[in-house]
């Protein structure tokens, strides 16, 4: 093994998944690092949220890979009997239903009921006879598929409340890799298919591993893995520069918890950062060019109200996709499916998820008011009284997502570029770091790549989370010039001015 040569740190800007696993593989080598976290918590998008003895996990971290690496090192930082083995049930709610999902066609017509199930099927034929001409956007591509009326029903409320936009103007080719083989005709053969034998459908994963405390618990046992070896972990400390001289980072400028500054030298930059962030605070500034693609980086951010209910007001799902159009909810997670452990005294908590714009009204609204809307809306869907409501707590989570449109991957290449040539020892990481829509192992296998490059390995991190399975690759080192839009994002229309930063 090569030991770098570290007289100066190795700076970690993040104490989420990536930044915390390029920590723990450089203490495993005996390098000497320093992590800057600007929260009080670790974990990042990652985390488990702690109010009041509940645990709230911020969107649902299913803990599930291809990546063998990364399954063996979650197994390195946690002992398996904090690990339980969940199984994956979601259903999608309407019109006070629930339907299977993925869908399956005889429980679909089941729900629908006779008239409706006859539209629907006469609707399929007839957009199977006539199918939209341009199947370049994403509405067209599923009529064509399910026809309009199930399209209607089950693909339209729920894709524009992720998104924010409407599917007609987002592009087919993401669909087209997201839900592979989707289509009416295959889901009555896999619902007359044992189901074992459905794992082709990229959506369908049935089983998965979950900490037991949440997600979080991995990070936070990480980390004193990264301090008992050596390392040092500064909570609420934000990274506010990144100082460089002509074709290196030197040094990187904290703020610290008590409001003073400083600057700590180093001998290379690991970021999970936001990649617009972390453009804006390099000084001197990058060339204008490098510094616009990196402010021009837009996300899509989320929001969760977590309500304290009766357990038996809770349901078996993990989550249920809400497709109601008269309410703003997407999602409703039950955390107490995911882990008994996370909730207690006979009491369950529902995370209600509304996807948001930063700064927008939902954004926008006072805590209280948007418990208020939770409670409402659980009423009017008729899952939860709102006298059975305890009590109620607000996450909010900005840059949930990173968003593609047209022009992201230019900016992200500008970004690239500029670093490649003027300042080589900043390596970029993870979700946000990278601008990819990278869940939890690849923006994991990312940061344990790079530690491998940094003691003399050659991989293309832009090429995990590209393939299903990461491939070793590049001998030049290269970013990949084929890197695809990673997993679940599709690539979505420019949003005029307000960004969020
Ligand atoms: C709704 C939702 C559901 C998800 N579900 C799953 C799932 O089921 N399974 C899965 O594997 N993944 C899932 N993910 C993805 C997963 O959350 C991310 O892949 C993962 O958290 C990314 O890790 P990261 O370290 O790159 O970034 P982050 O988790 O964003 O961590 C970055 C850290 O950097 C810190 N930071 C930022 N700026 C600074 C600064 N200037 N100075 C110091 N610190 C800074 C932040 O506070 C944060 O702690 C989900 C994500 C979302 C939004």
């Amino acid at each position: 093994m090569t030991t770098l040569d570290t007289s100066k740190p190795i700076a970690i800007i993040g104490g989420g998944p990536a930044g915390l696993t390029a920590a723990y593989e450089l203490v495993k080598r005996g390098d000497n690092v320093i992590v800057f976290e600007a929260d009080d918590v670790v974990g990042g998008i990652s985390r488990t949220v702690e109010r009041d003895g509940w645990r709230f996990d911020i969107g649902g971290h299913r803990f599930f890979t291809k990546v063998q690496p990364v399954e063996d090192l979650w197994h390195e930082i946690l002992p398996d009997e904090d690990f339980l083995l969940r199984p994956r049930m979601s259903r999608i709610f309407f019109d006070g239903k629930y339907y299977d999902y993925p869908l399956k066609a005889s429980n679909a017509l089941k729900n629908l009921g006779i008239i409706e199930s006859v539209l629907s099927v006469l609707s399929y034929f007839w957009a199977r006879i006539r199918p939209p001409k341009d199947q370049s956007n994403y509405e067209n591509w599923l009529v064509a598929r399910f026809g309009w009326r199930l399209y209607r029903r089950f693909f339209k409320t729920y894709t524009e409340k992720v998104w924010g936009v409407p599917v007609s103007e987002m592009p087919a080719d993401w669909a087209a890799q997201r839900v592979k083989g989707l289509s009416l005709g295959n889901a009555i053969i896999n619902a007359l298919t044992p189901k074992r034998k459905q794992t082709d459908i990229t959506s369908l994963i049935e089983e998965f591993q979950y900490p037991k405390y949440g997600p979080g618990m991995m990070w936070e046992r990480c980390q004193d893995l990264i301090e008992e070896a050596g390392g040092t972990v500064l909570m609420k400390t934000r990274v506010i520069s990144i100082n460089r001289s002509e074709d290196r980072v030197d040094s990187v400028t904290v703020a610290n918890p008590d409001g003073s500054t400083t600057v700590h030298e180093v001998s290379h930059v690991i970021s999970t950062m936001p990649m617009n962030q972390l453009v804006a605070a390099i000084d001197p500034p990058p060339p204008a060019p490098a510094l616009a693609a990196g402010q021009d980086l837009h996300y899509r951010d989320f929001l969760t109200v977590a309500l304290v209910v009766p357990e038996d007001r809770g349901f078996p799902d993990n989550w249920i996709y809400i497709h109601s159009q008269e309410v703003k909810v997407g999602r409703i997670q039950n955390f107490g499916s995911w882990s008994p452990f996370m909730v207690k005294d006979g009491r369950t908590c529902l995370g209600l998820e509304y996807f948001v714009f930063e700064g927008d009204d939902v954004w926008s609204m006072a805590d209280e008011d948007l418990i208020a809307l939770g409670t409402k809306e659980l009423a009017h869907l008729g899952l939860v009284r709102p006298e059975d409501v305890e009590v109620g707590y607000v996450m909010r989570i900005p840059k949930a997502y990173p968003y593609y449109d047209s022009v992201y991957k230019e900016n992200v290449a500008a970004v690239c570029d500029f670093i490649e040539a003027e300042a080589p020892n900043l390596h970029l990481v993870g979700r946000n770091g990278m601008h990819k829509y990278n869940n939890q192992d690849h923006s994991m296998y990312t940061a344990m790549l790079t530690v491998e490059n940094l003691h003399g390995a050659n991989h293309d991190i832009w090429a995990v989370n590209v393939e299903e399975e990461y491939h070793e690759t590049s001998s030049t080192g290269a970013r990949s010039a084929e890197a695809g839009t990673g997993r679940d994002a599709p690539v979505l229309p420019r949003r005029d001015g307000g960004s969020s930063t």
